[in-house]
């Protein structure tokens, strides 16, 4: 029979496909929702305004009103501790308007003050409104920082080609949410990439909109599945880069990890386990079952 080799990423262990969930405005109703998080095993990443902590307004989104208020700056620390913080801009404008210094200075400044409470590089972020252009972009990538979620919902489970424009499958008030979920879980990953289910939203609209009760169930719908890698924005990103550095020989028959990173690949329906630092040989003897 004939058969053409396509390399395939898997996730950690194996796994076909990852969880990851992405809340912005660090807002008073993120540690319930941080709460829930936990209790089904998910993890995720938050997206803070640093200069408008503790902040209080009312925000109103047709017949739905909510208590808009942020964590005081000395609570971030307790609230966010076992989840990703990453980067909103320090006052949420709309960075496609405006000049770059500007775009420069609202990312670096909420970057640096993020970087203080967390004591470690901070280099994710989520687009304050969703929106960019390539100037945006660029300044990003010189700020340092590596990944950016837009709010463009795709409806699919692909990884970012490009992670400065990382767009979600969905939001979680979307209407297809419950078949987006389903349609992720049946299908097993065989002969393609990983797949990814990226959720994004406010915990606000939970309050909002009392949809607690909705997003609990999602959750548990979506947790502890053991094909599931269940990560932060940035875990992914690393997991991600780690899996498009691996070093190829010429027949392609070797495989070296140069990271720090264990990385699972799929080759003919076999999965390969290529462990941080080594050279793996590619046959069927050095493969896991599936
Ligand atoms: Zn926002």
């Amino acid at each position: 029979m004939l058969r053409l080799r396509r390399d395939y990423l898997r996730f950690p262990g194996g796994r076909g496909k990852a969880f990851t969930v992405s809340y912005d405005d660090g807002v008073i109703y993120d540690g319930r929702f941080i709460n829930l998080l936990k209790k089904y095993g998910i993890r995720g990443t938050f997206n803070l305004n640093s200069g408008l902590m503790g902040t209080k307004d009312l925000l109103v989104q047709g017949d739905m009103e909510v208590n808009h208020e942020k964590y005081k700056w000395e609570e971030l620390r307790d609230v966010y501790a076992d989840v990703e913080i990453a980067v909103h801009s320090l006052t949420h404008p709309d960075l496609a308007r405006m000049p770059a210094a500007s775009v420069a200075y609202e990312v670096s400044a909420d970057k640096a003050n993020l970087e203080t409470l967390v004591g470690e590089p901070v280099q994710g972020m989520a687009y304050p409104f969703g929106t960019y252009n390539d100037e945006v972009v660029q300044v990003l990538k010189q700020c340092g920082i590596v990944y950016s979620r837009t709010t463009k919902n795709t409806h699919e489970f692909g990884l970012p080609e490009e992670f400065l424009t990382w767009h979600p499958t969905c939001h979680h008030r979307d209407e297809r949410l419950e078949e987006l979920g389903d349609t992720f879980l049946a299908n097993e990953v065989i002969n393609r990439d990983a797949r990814l289910f990226y959720l994004w939203g406010h915990s606000y609209e939970f309050e909002g909109y009392e949809q607690w009760d909705m997003i609990e169930a999602f959750l548990k719908k979506m947790a502890f599945h053991k094909d599931i890698w269940y990560a932060t924005n940035m875990e992914i990103y690393e997991y991600v880069q780690a899996g498009r550095h691996l070093i190829y020989s010429s027949n392609g028959n070797l495989i070296k990890n140069p990271s720090r990173l264990d990385v699972w690949m799929e080759i003919d329906e076999q999965v390969y386990h290529i462990p941080s630092g080594e050279t793996v040989v590619i046959d069927a003897a050095t493969a896991m079952s599936l």
